[in-house]
C-alpha cells in the first residue's frame, strides 16, 4: 500500500505501541480500511466520529460493528496531546501547556471575544528564527510538530469547550490563528495536512476564511500557501528598513523586505475583502517613529492590507520596552490616514504569559534534539 498524502510521515505511536489516527484524512482512513478488509465506505463513518463528533473511544462509535471496533481499539487510538497544565487569565484567556509523546512541550492559547474566539496554535517546539523581541526565539530546542500534534491542539480545546459536533451558533472557537510557537512555513507539509483537516466541512469545519497563518517572511512559500490552502495571510514585518529588520527578524537577511513584499503582492486571492495583515510590534524608540509609519505606508502601497500594531509584550530579560500609548496612537493614525485599518492589539493573557511572543516551554531544559529547519 502506498502511503496516502496525509498519512503522517512517521507513524504517530502512542506509548503503548498503538498508532494514533488523529492526522489521518479520509483517503488515509479509506486505505486503512481496505487493508483491514473492511468496506471502504465505513471509513467515512470513522472519519466523522473522529473529526465531527470528537469521539476518542471506539466503543462509542455505535454504527461500526462490534468486531471492527474491537479490532480498531487493539491496534489504534484516537488521542489528544497530554495537557500538563491549563491556566486561565483574569481576562478569560486560556493557555494549555501540552506534553508530547517524546516529552517535548508546546503551548496553545484560546483568546475569547464577545461573539467569537481564536485559538492560537503552535507549529513547532521552539523556533529557529531567533527574532530579538520574541521569547520563543530564545528556546533552543526545536522540532517540527506532526500534523496530529498541530490538529490535536484544536481538538483538545474543543474538548474543553464541548464543541463536538461543531455548534452552529455560539462557538467559542470560531477562528484559528497559526501564531503560536514556531514558524509555520518551515513546517509546511504538516501544517497543510492539519489545516486541510481543520477546514473540512464534514469534520472540524472551520472555514479557511477564519484561519490565519502568520509568517516571519518565508517568501518562497507564500504563493504556495495561498494556492494550496487559501487561508488569510499575516506577515510579521516589524521594521521598514532592511538594516533594522535584519536585526529584529534575522530571517530578513535571507528574504529581505523587497522580496517579501513582492511575494505578498502575488498572494493568490488578494483583494480588499481578503487583505494581508501586516503585524508590527511596537518597540519603544526602536521602530515606532512617525517617519517609520510613513515609510511603512509607502512600502505597502497598492497591497490590500491592514496593519496590526502589537504593543511589545515583555518577558524576563527582554532587551526592549513597549512604546508609549500616545506613540502607538500617533503611528496608527498615520497608517489609518493612508487608508489602512490599523487596530492596536490589546495584550491578552499577560498574567499567564500567554500574550504574543511570550510563549516558551520548559522543553529547552531537556537534552538538545534535532533542528527542524535550517537557521536563517
Ligand atoms: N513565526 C511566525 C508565527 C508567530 S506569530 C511569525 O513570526 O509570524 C507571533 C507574533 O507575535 C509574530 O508577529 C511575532 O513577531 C509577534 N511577537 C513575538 N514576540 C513578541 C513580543 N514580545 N511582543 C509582541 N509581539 C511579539
Amino acid at each position: 500500500m502506498s502511503a496516502p498524502a496525509a498519512m503522517p510521515a512517521a507513524p504517530n505511536l502512542a506509548g503503548d505501541g498503538r498508532t494514533d489516527l488523529v492526522g489521518y484524512d479520509l483517503a488515509a482512513l479509506t486505505a486503512l480500511f481496505v487493508e483491514l478488509g473492511e468496506p471502504a465506505f465505513r471509513a467515512r463513518q470513522l472519519y466523522r466520529w473522529i473529526y465531527n463528533r470528537g469521539a476518542t473511544d471506539f466503543a462509542a462509535m455505535s454504527d461500526l460493528a462490534k468486531p471492527l471496533r474491537d479490532l480498531l481499539a487493539a491496534r489504534f487510538r484516537v488521542g489528544r496531546p497530554g495537557a500538563t497544565s491549563v491556566l486561565e487569565s483574569f481576562d478569560g484567556t486560556t493557555k494549555w501547556l501540552l506534553r508530547l509523546t517524546d516529552g517535548n512541550e508546546v503551548e496553545c492559547v484560546h483568546i475569547p471575544e464577545t461573539d467569537r474566539g481564536a485559538l492560537c496554535v503552535s507549529s513547532q517546539v521552539g523556533c529557529t528564527l531567533s527574532c530579538k523581541f520574541c521569547h520563543t526565539g530564545t528556546q533552543r530546542l526545536v522540532r517540527n510538530l506532526t500534523a496530529a500534534e498541530i490538529l490535536g491542539q484544536v481538538m483538545l480545546a474543543r474538548d474543553r469547550f464541548g464543541e463536538w459536533p461543531s455548534p452552529v451558533e455560539g462557538r467559542r472557537i470560531t477562528n484559528i490563528v497559526m501564531m503560536g510557537m514556531g514558524e509555520p512555513l518551515y513546517n509546511w507539509d504538516n501544517i497543510a495536512a492539519a489545516l486541510r483537516l481543520a477546514m473540512d466541512g464534514e469534520g472540524i469545519a472551520i472555514s479557511r476564511r477564519r484561519i490565519t497563518l502568520s509568517t516571519a517572511g518565508v517568501a518562497p512559500m507564500i504563493r504556495r500557501c495561498g494556492e494550496e490552502l487559501g487561508v488569510n495571510l499575516a506577515i510579521s514585518l516589524h521594521a521598514v528598513t532592511d538594516e533594522l529588520r535584519d536585526v529584529l527578524v534575522p530571517l530578513n537577511r535571507k528574504y529581505p523586505i523587497a522580496e517579501l513584499l513582492a511575494a505578498c503582492r502575488g498572494y493568490p486571492g488578494l483583494r480588499n475583502a481578503r487583505r494581508i495583515t501586516f503585524e508590527y510590534v511596537m518597540l519603544k524608540g526602536v521602530n515606532d517613529s512617525a517617519d517609520e509609519a510613513r515609510e511603512l505606508v509607502r512600502l505597502i502601497a497598492g497591497i490590500p492590507a491592514k496593519v496590526n500594531l502589537i504593543p511589545f509584550n515583555p518577558w524576563p530579560g527582554a532587551p526592549y520596552e513597549r512604546s508609549d500609548d500616545d506613540t502607538i496612537e500617533r503611528f496608527a493614525e498615520i497608517v489609518r490616514r493612508a487608508g489602512y485599518p490599523s487596530p492596536v492589539r490589546t495584550p491578552r493573557g499577560e498574567d499567564i504569559m500567554a500574550a504574543c511572543g511570550q510563549l516558551k516551554s520548559a522543553s529547552e531544559k531537556m537534552r538538545r534534539g534535532a533542528t527542524a529547519a535550517p537557521p536563517a
